[in-house]
C-alpha cells in the first residue's frame, strides 16, 4: 500500500495479562480516587441557590441613577457615549418642561438611552466619564437572552426604581456595591 510518509506505525495488539483480564484492580484503583475526593472540600457550589461574593471591583449591569427625590440624574450630555470604547451607548436628549422638575434633575434629560450589551466590555469608562453620578455598573449580571434585540437595554430597563415610591426595590437594585466601596 502506497503511503505519503514513512511515519506510519503498525501497532501491536498485545494480549491482556491475567490481572488485566480480572478488571478488579483497575476498578479498585478508580474507586480509590473517587473516595479520596469525597472527603475533600468541594470546588463547586450549588448555583443559583448559593452564590460567591463579588469582588469589590466587579462591574455588572448598568444602572441609570436617580437622586434622593426620585429625579433622573442623567442630563444627556453624551460624555459616557464618547468615552465608551465599544460604542455601545446611544441616546437622544430632550428639554425638560416646566411641569417636569419632579422627574428630571437637570434642564436636559435623556428621552432615549440605550446600551448594547453585546458590544459592552464592562470596562466602566462610562461610569468614570459621567459628571452627574447618573450611571454606574451594579453587581448584577446581564441576564441571558434568546435574541440580539433582547441585549439592547432601553432606558426603562436601566433606570433604577424610584427611591421615594419604590424604596425596597431601589435598595435591592442599588446592591452592596456602594457599601463595599466605602469600606
Ligand atoms: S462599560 Fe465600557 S463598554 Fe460598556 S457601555 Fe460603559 S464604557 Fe461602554
Ligand atoms: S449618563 Fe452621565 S455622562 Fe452619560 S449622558 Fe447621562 S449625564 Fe452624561
Amino acid at each position: 500500500m502506497a503511503t505519503l510518509t514513512n511515519r506510519a506505525k503498525v501497532l501491536e495488539q498485545k494480549p491482556l495479562t491475567f490481572m488485566e483480564r480480572l478488571y478488579l484492580p483497575s476498578i479498585f484503583k478508580g474507586m480509590a480516587i473517587t473516595f479520596k475526593h469525597i472527603f475533600k472540600k468541594k470546588a463547586t457550589i450549588s448555583y443559583p441557590e448559593q452564590t460567591r461574593p463579588f469582588s469589590p471591583v466587579f462591574r455588572g449591569l448598568h444602572v441609570l441613577n436617580r437622586d434622593e427625590q426620585g429625579r433622573e440624574n442623567c442630563t444627556a450630555c453624551g460624555l459616557c457615549a464618547v468615552a465608551c470604547p465599544a460604542e455601545a451607548i446611544t441616546m437622544e436628549a430632550a428639554e425638560r418642561q416646566k411641569n417636569e422638575e419632579h422627574l428630571y434633575r437637570e434642564e436636559k434629560y435623556a428621552a432615549k438611552y440605550e446600551i448594547n450589551m453585546l458590544r459592552c466590555i464592562f470596562c466602566g469608562l462610562c461610569e468614570e466619564a459621567c459628571p452627574k453620578d447618573a450611571i454606574y455598573l451594579s453587581e448584577t449580571f446581564a441576564p441571558s437572552n434568546f435574541t440580539r434585540k433582547g441585549f439592547i437595554y432601553s432606558k426603562d430597563e436601566l433606570l433604577i426604581p424610584n427611591p421615594v415610591t419604590e424604596k425596597e426595590k431601589y435598595e435591592t437594585a442599588k446592591g452592596l456595591r456602594e457599601a463595599q466601596l466605602k469600606k
